[in-house]
């Protein structure tokens, strides 16, 4: 499952995570965030207008770290252990965790 960076709050996501592949489907959510964005699990809006809850959204998955992107790395299509290896690589000079994901929604 490779990576991309939420267009919301930027950090790193998997595309199994978030809302990659229904990112086309953002009209169906309770939002006015347009169709095509991508975002993370923590940014996806969980309820649908047709009264649905998404359970697996608005909040962070914790499979791994949120981070922000650095805004160089090229991260689509990374896999996710490689992009794990790279951050151990540059731990602490390149990256940012997220302490507390709710703050940036
Ligand atoms: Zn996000």
């Amino acid at each position: 499952m490779p990576m991309f960076v939420c267009e919301v709050c930027g950090c790193v996501e998997n595309t199994g995570c978030g809302n990659w592949w229904t990112r086309f489907d953002n009209h169906k959510k309770v939002c006015d965030i347009p169709d095509g964005t991508a975002l993370c699990s923590a940014c996806t809006p969980t309820h649908y207008k047709s009264g649905e809850v998404d359970k697996s959204a608005g909040k962070w998955h914790m499979y791994f770290t949120r981070r922000l992107w650095d805004g160089k790395t090229q991260v689509l299509n990374m896999r996710p252990e490689d992009y794990e290896n790279y951050i151990k690589k540059f731990e602490g000079k390149t990256f940012t965790e997220i302490v507390k994901p709710s703050s940036l929604i």
